[in-house]
């Protein structure tokens, strides 16, 4: 068979959009992925501000707390001379050094200069005041009149000024208390509780500004994941919809016309709507193919009227269907001697004549069929007794065409049995018309003659 030029098919195709949404899910998900990674590490950056902070705290409270213990210790020794409180104050000096000890951990840990340097004041100031305090204590010591064997040698080697040394003992006592609990000292310890305080109010500010500087980062980057989470979210809901609109709808579609057994509705992707026009391009030929070889069963392929077995199958219809009709046998008369006298294929061609006269000259509603080799027949529905002449006309006018030919064939003609029916193709309309063709053959041929049923006349 012939092949059918392919039409071309458009429309999106299933590969594309599938290759496409890949990408676009792959940009987002990394994108999303670095996102997180970016959020988290603006969590931890927030995170260690606040832990740098408590640290500075914790430093801070720690040369605090070192100088206020100086003070205690040289303060309940100026009062109680006890030399028990002079070795807490040396110990805290010269071994626990908590002051010098939370310096060093502030400047190894934190790059502030602003807030070290507060600091380092504060420390400079608590050294400034162990000056004073441990002049207080020599003072006390020579009051007292005796040094203890392990003095340290700071105290060893401080000397009191001569103006001092000739001060009386009580005095010298006076003074020493004066040193540590005067306005002065208290003056210098509010000054490093200052400068603790200033450092501590920078570093806040720091810690502020870097949180501060932080969060924002979070949000703008939390947002972003958010922007990113939608835009996944309202990928998917159009993959959905793709997929719906290219792949199930025309599925179901196809399903139905299947079903149906017709031609499918171009829908859904490219793949899909190829799909399509093949199956209607074999469905279309399947049809004419199926049509072509109804057609060849049902008729005589000489003539091309319908054959005995449509003729067959009309007369089991007819039987049914009770309607008053005519029915007909022809057979063209001695026609053995045509194929004789002029051969075969001039035979075929009168044969080919008679058909075209019994299909022209009968009614579109009649069916003219060959039933045999030079046999005919005709069923005319709806027609009665009373229509007997244009019957008659009709065969009487053929004959005058056969016996009269203009087309170079020989003369031939025909003789035709007839019979009528008020209730269909009953069981003995073909005997009756045939009885009549009978009649027709015995008595010379080239007529018509009705059935008469027996008491009727003819
Ligand atoms: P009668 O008047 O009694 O009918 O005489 P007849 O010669 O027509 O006799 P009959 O009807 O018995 O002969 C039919 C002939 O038709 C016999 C056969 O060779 C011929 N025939 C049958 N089929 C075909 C065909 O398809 N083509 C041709 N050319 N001849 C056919
Ligand atoms: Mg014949």
């Amino acid at each position: 068979m012939e092949q059918k030029e392919k039409k071309p098919v458009k429309g999106i195709r299933i590969r594309t959009v599938n290759l496409i949404m890949i990408l676009i899910s792959c940009i987002l998900y990394v994108l999303l992925i670095l996102a997180t990674v970016r959020v988290s590490r603006k969590y931890e950056d927030v995170h260690h501000s606040m832990d740098d902070y408590i640290a500075w705290e914790e430093n801070n409270s720690l040369l605090t707390e070192g100088s206020a213990y100086l003070t205690e210790q040289v303060r309940l020794y100026v009062i109680t001379k006890d030399p028990e409180y002079m070795d807490h104050y040396f110990t805290e000096v010269q071994v626990t050094r908590r002051r010098e000890r939370a310096l060093a951990q502030l400047e190894e840990d934190f790059d502030s200069e602003e807030a070290y340097g507060y600091l380092e004041q504060a420390l400079e100031r608590s050294n400034r005041l162990k000056d004073q305090e441990l002049y207080a204590m020599k003072l006390i010591l020579t009051a007292e009149g005796q040094e203890p064997p392990d003095l340290s040698k700071e105290l060893e080697e401080l000397k009191l000024t001569a103006e001092d040394q000739a001060l009386s003992e009580e005095e010298q006592i006076q003074k020493a208390q004066t040193l540590v609990f005067g306005e002065e000292y208290q003056q210098s310890k509010d000054q490093i509780a200052k400068a603790v305080e200033d450092s501590l109010e920078s570093i806040h500010e720091l810690t502020h500004q870097k949180m501060l500087a932080s969060a924002e980062n979070l949000g703008s980057t939390m947002e972003k994941q958010r922007g990113l989470i939608s835009l996944l979210f309202v990928e998917n809901i159009i993959t959905f919809i793709l997929i719906l609109v290219l792949i199930i709808k025309p599925l179901q579609i196809y399903i139905r016309c299947i079903k149906e057994d017709k031609m499918m509705e171009i829908a859904g992707s490219y793949e899909f709507k190829y799909l399509a026009l093949t199956y209607n391009d074999i469905y279309e030929i399947n049809t004419a193919n199926e049509a072509m070889l109804r057609y060849q069963a049902e008729h005589d392929p000489l003539t091309g009227i319908i054959n005995r077995g449509a003729f067959e199958q009309l007369r089991r219809l007819f039987q049914i269907k009770k309607t008053s009709m005519a029915f007909l046998i022809v057979d063209v008369d001695k026609f053995k001697q045509i194929n004789d006298g002029y051969g075969h294929e001039t035979g075929d061609r009168v044969l080919k004549k008679v058909a075209e006269l019994l299909q022209d000259g009968f009614r579109a509603t009649d069916y003219p069929a060959r039933i045999g080799g030079d046999e005919f027949a005709v069923i005319l529905p709806n027609m009665t007794e009373d229509q007997k002449d244009v019957i008659v006309r009709k065969i009487r006018k053929m004959n005058e065409i056969l016996t009269h030919p203009e087309d170079g064939l020989p003369k031939v003609s025909l003789s035709v049995g007839a019979a009528f029916s008020a209730e269909g193709f009953t069981d003995d309309l073909y005997r009756k018309a045939d009885l009549a063709l009978y009649e027709v053959k015995e008595h010379g041929r080239c007529d018509l003659r009705f059935y008469i049923e027996e008491g009727q006349e003819g």
